[in-house]
């Protein structure tokens, strides 16, 4: 008798999720559904796919149609929101009446509300939360008051109830309702982010098309504030087979990308993450670095502050935004800044190698530029950055130039703090400087 295919080909139970995110707040954009996006976020990584998500006002008729198309549709639905005790929550009763359920009092759910509220005044809506669909999975709430539950619908379908708040709802999820599920998946996900900077969306997919093509571990594409992302799902029976089919796809998926790659990591999230790997890098090498900044204004020593443990790698960093000040703090030559202005390679150049010098840094990085809206002219537009960074050795600039009509303030402040961050990369690791072709 064979056993089961192991690796990519092996084919896993299909499992169909749905969440329903109950409240008016949600509809009406008070509300962010943080919930629903944490919830899909840990569903996947067991093995259930999302392939649906609502939101219903706090309103019997329309929830009630919302879960009945669900169960028509989906092997688990989880409801969020609207267990607790006012009139308006009445997520659990109308539930109970589409899946065809008695709610029941839960002698253990009442007296975790009783202990609750000992000393304080409890309504007797409090006990409303204890009615729970018979015969159901209590999920124990030890973040609040109304307990959730997992039962399944006259027609089969697996049906979790959570409570609305974050702070119960996330460790409810987590702790809870997870541990509940993995027993009817078969399988789990891992992931990996491929960060690279340097390189466009459209570049990076040709180079990396026929991977894009795979089915498991599957490689999808994020572009966000100049920067690209990669990330890598593998789906398997455990997790140290999914990992190891991820780090596989990783290592092909970097090997295409080459030095734009500046770090490959598990955190899915789609924030820039290029300070955290100069911390690291500086660190590892035991190496420091200062910088003098212009039109960045503080924001690049703001970023790699942002992680801890900048303050072994980072010396000092200057905001020098007017003449003066390059002269006198940095020691930028008058004649350099009469002859060039102050946005020029000379002057990026002299403000890296000042800094460099004034700090005893290993590394001094010089940013100065044009964030607008105004100050721009034909020469020397909007979004023109120079970017240096000095060793002590060798001075690189880099020219940096973002068509103004598609750039703010914010973003070519932004974009000038990462390419400076990543020359600091590229100078600590040996890489070329040079820009990439995009
Ligand atoms: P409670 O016992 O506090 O009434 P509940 O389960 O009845 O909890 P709701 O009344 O729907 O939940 O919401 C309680 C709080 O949680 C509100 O502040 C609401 O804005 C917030 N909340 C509800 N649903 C979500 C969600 N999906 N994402 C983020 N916050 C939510
Ligand atoms: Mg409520």
């Amino acid at each position: 008798m064979k056993g089961p295919v192991p690796g990519p080909e092996r084919k896993f139970r299909e499992l169909k999720a749905e969440i329903i995110s109950v409240g008016t707040e949600l509809l009406l954009g008070h509300t962010i559904d943080t919930d629903a996006a944490y919830l899909s976020q840990e569903l996947a990584v067991i093995g259930f796919d999302v392939l649906h998500r609502c939101t219903v006002g706090d309103n019997r008729g329309r929830l009630a149609e919302s879960l009945r198309q669900a169960l028509g549709r989906s092997d688990l639905v989880v409801l969020i929101g609207g267990l607790g005790p006012t009139g308006d929550d009445l997520t659990k009763e109308t539930a109970a009446e589409v899946c065809g359920k008695h709610l029941v009092m839960d002698e253990e759910s009442r007296s975790r509300i009783e202990s609750y509220f000992r000393g304080r005044e409890c309504g007797e809506s409090q006990w409303k939360q204890a009615m729970l669909p018979e015969g159901c999975h209590v999920l124990r709430n030890d973040f609040g008051t109304a307990p959730g539950c997992l039962f399944r619908s006259g027609g089969g379908c697996l049906v979790a109830l959570l409570p609305g708040p974050p702070s119960e709802c996330e460790p409810m999820v987590r702790h809870v309702l997870i541990p509940a599920l993995r027993r009817y998946s078969d399988s789990v996900i891992a992931s990996l982010m491929v960060r690279t900077f340097g390189i466009g969306e459209g570049a990076a997919a040709e180079r990396t098309a026929d991977l894009m093509q795979s089915e498991n571990p599957t490689v999808a594409p994020y572009a966000k504030e100049s920067e690209m992302f990669l990330r890598v799902t593998a789906k398997a029976a455990n997790l140290q087979e999914a990992e190891s089919m991820c780090r596989a796809m990783a290592e092909q998926v970097a090997a295409r990308l080459g030095h734009c790659v500046y770090d490959v990591n598990t955190d899915g999230s789609s924030q820039s993450c290029l300070e955290q790997t100069v911390v690291r890098l500086l660190r590892e090498r035991g190496l420091t670095v200062s910088f003098a900044e212009s039109c960045t204004g503080g924001l690049l020593a703001k970023r790699l502050t942002d992680v801890p443990g900048a303050s072994s790698v980072l010396h000092m960093s200057f905001v020098t935004y007017a003449n003066e000040a390059k002269h006198q703090l940095l020691g930028v030559p008058w004649e350099l800044l009469e002859q060039y202005g102050a946005v020029s390679e000379p002057v990026a150049r002299a403000m890296a190698e000042g800094v460099r010098r004034v700090s005893g840094s290993s590394i001094g990085v010089g940013v100065t530029g044009i964030a607008g809206p105004d100050g721009g002219t034909p020469e020397k537009p909007v979004g023109l950055v120079y970017l240096a960074v000095c060793d002590g050795t060798h001075t690189w600039v880099r020219r940096m130039n973002a068509p103004a009509r598609f750039k703010s303030r914010a973003s070519i402040r932004f974009r000038a703090a990462s390419t400076a961050l990543d020359l600091v990369r590229r100078c600590v690791c040996g890489l070329p400087m040079e820009e990439e072709p995009v």
